[in-house]
Parts: C-alpha cells; structure tokens; sequence
C-alpha cells in the first residue's frame, strides 16, 4: 500500500484556508493544526463530562462524548489510511464532530430547540461549527479556532436550507447538493459504526440489552456464531469483546473495499470532482448497510427507548427547560460575563441574541454542571 496521499484527497497545500490568515507551523501541517486546536479547546473537555447515552454519573465504564469521540476518531483514520486519504483531516473532523452538542445527550438538545422555538431554535450540528468559529475565545487576532473550510466543511454534517443560507461559503453545498470530501464523507460514517458498536457493549454491561435477544439482529448473529465456533466457555464481558471487535472489523473492512470499489468507477481526480459527483464514495456494500440499518433500528426499540433512559431523558428535558426559562426570566443568574456580554452586545430588548447566548451557556455545560445550577437556582432566593 502506497502511503501517498491519492489525487482526490484533501491535500494541506491546496486548502482552502482559513477565514482568517495566520502563519503556518514549521512542523504541522494544517489538518495537523486543526486537530491539535480542537484538543486544545475547552469544549473538547467538557465532553468528558457529556452523556452519549447513559448519563455519566450511572457509571464510569460508559461511553461518553469524550471517549465516543476518540473512538470515532480511531475507526475514521483506519479507514482514512486504507484508502489514502487525509488522516490528519480525518480525525479533526472526527474528535470535533460533537463539540456543539448539549448535556444530556438528544434529550438535551430536543428539549433546548422546543426553548429556542421562536428564536431561530437549536441545532448541534450548527452549534458545533459555532463553537469552533466564535465560542471559543483564544486568539489575539480572531474569534474561535479558525479551522481551515475543510474541517469546518466536515463538521457541518447536515444542514436545513434556510440556515444554510445564513453561513458563508460553509454552507453551499447544501443549496447546491454536493457532498463533502472523503475525509467528511468518513468522519460521519465513522460515527455511526462506533456508536452502533460502543452502545451494544454499553448495553450490555448495563443489563439493558441481552445478548440471545440481540442476535435477532444478523449483523450481531454472524459474530456470535463466529465466536461460539472458536471458544464455547466465554464469560460474558470476554463474549460481549470479541463479538464487537468482530463486528466492527467487518463493517470496516466491509466500506473500505466497496469504497475503494465506487472510486475507482468514479475515478475522481480531485476533491472537487469528489464534491461534485452527485453521491457518497464512502459506503458499505448493500447487505452490510441493511443489517447495519436493523441494528440501529433495534437499539432504537429496544435501548434508546428503554424506560430507564427515557426516564433519564424526562429529568434532562425538565433541567434544560428549567435552566433555560429561569436565565430568561431573571438574566442575573448568568455569570457575570454573560451578564456584561447580554449589556454589551445585546440589550435586554435584543431577546434573539439574549435567547441565544442563554441557548450557548446551557449548551455548553456539563451534564453534572447543568444539574448543580438547576439545584443552585431551585434554592435561590433572590
Ligand atoms: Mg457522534
């Protein structure tokens, strides 16, 4: 295997930069300083403290934003350097891809949009690319991290026509109906077989999933048949290992030879051509992504919509709602800078932008965070 970057890859030199121009790095190329911004961010450490799933104080064996978002990382650049793409560019995409989300996992964010409702309403997607291009304050010269367009082009994974319309170059594609390069296209597969896989062990371990009950799904049926030909006498946690591991070995595997199959029918012959070709390169073969879709369909049923994470997710709907009216009603429960911030940029009578930077501070808090301040407030007498 060649270790050259192919010609449809997204290549460093041939970016097309930043909003803001700075001085590149002697020893880094610039996915490589996008990366390392993003790990350096304060957002990407508070996704330590973010559910993907299970709220992380049930437990500290469950996946969290943080760890999800190391492993998407992971499964992203194996695929990335099979097929010669952009690894550095990649893993970017991959360790930002969930920067912009809220406490609480999708409960969280339901529950901030319905609050947002009459105020442009809340998406992560967007939130993510928010943060990276504003929130985050730690340049001299410019707002957030002024990532180059492709990391920022990957991070935006979808994206409605109307807010579209409000970004920059960022947001063409989806008025044009192009897709993103490959190392975009892998980022957000990446996503899906990790969670798909880390959920069934997370659930596993949580007693809320059963691994009998499970194999109603092939893709997990053909793995426990592999593993039960070889080792009769697993326990559990050593069954529930080599059954996953298997699985996302063969997804893997899987995409990257009927990618590298769609490419070379495709035959771009650079990342533009990659944009403009009208479909995804990155994919598994038609059976793959059909077992792939029951799975996900079965953790939907039977996970996601298991009683005791709804019952999570009623609590977490409650906090964001409550957090979020009571900054509105009484904005002096913001922290002071929020405070100075709403005087100077807004106006109490600005209620877009003061919404908005309430919907920036909730979203950013940690899901322990977000409960210490509902308790703060509920004892509040002021
Ligand atoms: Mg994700």
């Amino acid at each position: 295997m060649s270790n050259e970057l192919a010609i449809y890859a997204a290549h460093s030199e041939d970016s097309r930069g930043r909003v803001y121009k700075d001085d590149g790095s002697e020893y880094r190329n610039e996915y490589q300083r996008d990366r390392d911004r993003v790990i350096h961010s304060s957002a990407f450490r508070r996704l330590e403290y973010k559910t993907q799933v299970f709220v992380n104080h049930e437990g500290d064996m469950f996946r969290t934003r943080l760890t999800h978002s190391i492993e998407v990382a992971q499964i992203g650049r194996t695929i990335a350097r099979a097929l010669n793409v952009n690894e550095d560019l990649t893993e970017a995409i991959c360790l930002a891809h969930d920067l912009g989300h809220t406490p609480f996992g999708h409960a969280g964010q339901d529950a901030l949009n319905a609050c947002m409702q009459n105020f442009g309403g809340f998406e992560h997607n967007l939130q993510s690319l928010r943060i990276v291009d504003i929130l985050e304050q730690r340049y001299a010269i410019f707002p957030g991290l002024n990532l180059t367009f492709e990391t920022r082009e990957g991070i935006l994974k979808h994206c409605s026509k109307n807010n579209a319309l409000k970004l920059d170059d960022i947001g063409e594609r989806f008025l044009k109906n192009e897709k993103p390069g490959l190392e975009a296209q892998i980022a957000n597969i990446a996503d899906e077989i990790a969670y798909n896989n880390h959920d069934i062990d997370d659930g596993l371990r949580a007693g809320l999933l059963n691994i009998e009950a499970l194999r109603e799904c092939e893709i997990v049926n053909i793995q426990y048949e592999n593993v039960k030909s070889k080792w009769q006498e697993l326990d559990d946690s050593q069954l529930r290992h080599e059954i996953i591991r298997r699985m996302i070995n063969a997804v893997v595997s899987d995409l990257i030879e009927t990618s590298k199959a769609l490419i070379d029918t495709v035959k771009p012959d650079n990342i533009d051509d990659v944009r403009k070709c009208g479909k995804s390169l990155i994919r598994m073969s038609e059976k793959t992504e059909s077992m792939h879709k029951k799975l996900k369909k079965y953790l939907m049923d039977n996970l996601y919509r298991h009683e005791r994470v709804n019952s999570m997710a009623e609590k977490a709907k409650e906090t964001i709602d409550f957090l979020f009216n009571a900054y509105i009603d009484k904005p002096d429960l913001l922290t002071n800078e929020i405070q100075k911030e709403i005087k100077l940029n807004a106006g109490k009578e600005d209620k877009l932008k003061v919404a908005r930077l309430i919907a920036d501070y909730v979203a950013g808090m940690t899901d322990r965070f977000a409960f210490s301040e509902y308790e703060r407030i509920r004892n509040y007498k002021g």
